[in-house]
């Protein structure tokens, strides 16, 4: 078995963005030559997620809404906040969008459905941030 791991770092112009890193997931897998197998991609922050849905900007404010609605950023709301951090909606927002996604590699390819990408959800950002990707298989 081959394995091959690479990190991505990010470092964001706002508090709250999504990123389509499938490209860059795409150049790890290429580069690990692995043709069949898994790729495991995760957020290596508490207050980031790694998710695959739509490129689609409609539903990219849509998910940006209906998270503020969720998880509201504020100071005060929040009893993660009273150690200081401002930042307790950012670690809710990231536990439902989630840490990690897994894709099946096929014939050295992303095996994806049809409008699945791979996107990297930052929920407090303006500092440098880590993405895991582990490629394993043959
Ligand atoms: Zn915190």
């Amino acid at each position: 078995m081959k394995s091959h791991t690479q990190y991505l770092w990010f470092n964001t112009k706002n508090r709250q963005e999504f990123i389509n890193i499938t490209l860059q997931v795409e150049e790890a897998v290429k580069k690990s030559c692995i043709k069949e197998g898994l790729c495991l991609v995760n957020a290596m922050h508490i207050t980031s997620s790694v998710f695959i849905n739509d490129d689609e900007c409609g539903l990219h404010k849509d998910f940006g809404e209906w998270l503020e609605k969720l998880a509201p950023f504020g100071k005060d709301k929040y009893k993660h906040n009273l150690t200081g951090e401002d930042n307790a909606d950012a670690h809710l927002k990231r536990t439902i969008m989630g840490r990690e996604v897994v894709v099946a590699i096929t014939k050295g390819k992303l095996d994806f459905g049809p409008w699945e990408q791979i996107f990297y959800a930052e929920f407090d950002g303006l500092r440098k941030k880590r993405v895991l990707v582990k490629i394993i298989g043959e």
